[in-house]
């Protein structure tokens, strides 16, 4: 996702994404804007680009506290951060659960409580498949089936133990890996400081999940753009308006490794152990909360079209383009929904709630 943008404001969004890039973790570029109101800020976290544009008194500091914010989080989830929450449950799986802090054990418990409505799409305890693969990693590999069979049953979110803020895996290799909810949270956790801040007007995008809050001071909504598959850095098939949610996406083209020739995606199904082989190219899921966009767009992934859509005439927001051109948008974001006219080749269909959104 992106937020939409005119040929020179997208220049200078460029700028501060290569900014932020060369700078490393270290970067975080703030800039006002000529009216004096408007800001922005990029910074790197959760190994991924955060871009904020937010406006009024606030807005510098709230952006600020933000940045601090992810920093902490992410030293608190990472799979890959020494000493971190879910690092150390993981070490002490099979061996009497750890401690962690409260807010790391208030996301597990909404993390178990979704995954339980997944139908086994979506597994928190998915460290030990996602490990092996190694899709995002340096070193990705194909995990031969006799190793998949000895891994498969450690894929288990119901066996978790979550008593008060120690959290136990029971057996030994068990892991959690919350990459599939943790950018959809954190921007829940940046809604918060905003409001905290007195911040009336904001957007932040975490890596393609994207938070805006309220709408700009001239009263028109945050414009954001469905990212096209096939024409990257920056192009989208379509533009949406967003206030008061996030919208996060997943899809199998954007973090994937090439072995011998072919391409394995990062999404892995917990009932085969393998990368899911969906027939959705990608879809995004707009909610209140960040959490539960970014589990449901892992999960619908999963799922599949058919299921996906399900879903959406169940009264789910989202838009979701299958492998064959069709772009499926929730009628509750017909009024907003603008196809890019560059963008060809694809056929809309709006899908309607059967009984009223949600
Ligand atoms: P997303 O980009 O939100 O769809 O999340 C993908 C990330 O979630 C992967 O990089 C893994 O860290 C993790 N993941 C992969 N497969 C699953 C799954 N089936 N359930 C939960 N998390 C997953
Ligand atoms: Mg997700």
């Amino acid at each position: 996702m992106t937020q939409a943008k005119t040929p020179a404001a997208f220049l200078a969004r460029l700028c501060a994404v290569l900014c932020a890039v060369l700078l490393f973790f270290t970067a975080c570029g703030q800039s006002a804007q000529q009216n004096g109101q408007a800001y922005s800020a990029a910074t790197m976290a959760m190994d991924t680009l955060v871009t904020q544009e937010a406006y009024g008194p606030a807005a510098q500091d709230a952006m600020r506290q933000v940045n601090l914010a992810l920093a902490a989080y992410e030293d608190r989830l990472s799979l890959y951060k020494e000493g971190s929450d879910i690092q150390r449950v993981n070490a002490a799986a099979g061996q009497g659960g750890a401690e962690v802090t409260p807010e790391t054990a208030a996301l597990l418990r909404q993390t178990l409580s979704l995954s339980a409505q997944s139908e086994g799409a979506f597994a928190a305890s998915i460290a030990p498949l996602t490990l092996a693969w190694g899709i995002t990693s340096d070193t990705p590999r194909i995990v031969p089936q006799a190793e998949l069979d000895t891994l498969l049953p450690l894929v288990d979110d119901a066996a978790v133990v979550i008593n008060g803020n120690h959290v136990t895996l029971p057996k030994q290799g068990m892991g959690f890996d919350l990459g599939g909810i943790a950018k959809g949270a954190a921007c829940s956790i940046a809604a918060q400081i905003y409001e905290e801040h007195g911040v009336e007007s904001a957007y932040i995008n975490i890596g393609g999940n994207v938070y805006a809050k309220g709408t700009k001071p001239d009263g028109k909504p945050f414009r954001i753009g469905f990212a096209d598959p096939d024409r990257p850095n920056g192009a989208y098939i379509a533009t949406f308006s967003l206030t008061d949610a996030v919208v996060a996406v997943s899809g199998g083209y954007e973090r994937y490794a090439e072995i011998d020739g072919q391409r394995y995606i990062h999404i892995i199904d917990p009932r085969t152990g393998k990368p899911a082989e969906s027939d959705i190219r990608t879809v995004g899921v707009i909610r209140e909360d960040g959490a539960e966009a970014d589990f449901y767009s892992t999960t619908l992934f999963v799922w599949g079209k058919q299921r996906a859509l399900q879903f959406m005439r169940q009264g789910g927001a989202a838009i979701l383009l299958d492998k064959e051109g069709n772009l499926y948008v929730s009628e509750s974001l017909r009024d907003s929904f603008v196809l890019n006219e560059e963008a060809t080749g694809y056929t809309l269909h709006y899908v309607a709630a059967e009984g009223g959104n949600r």
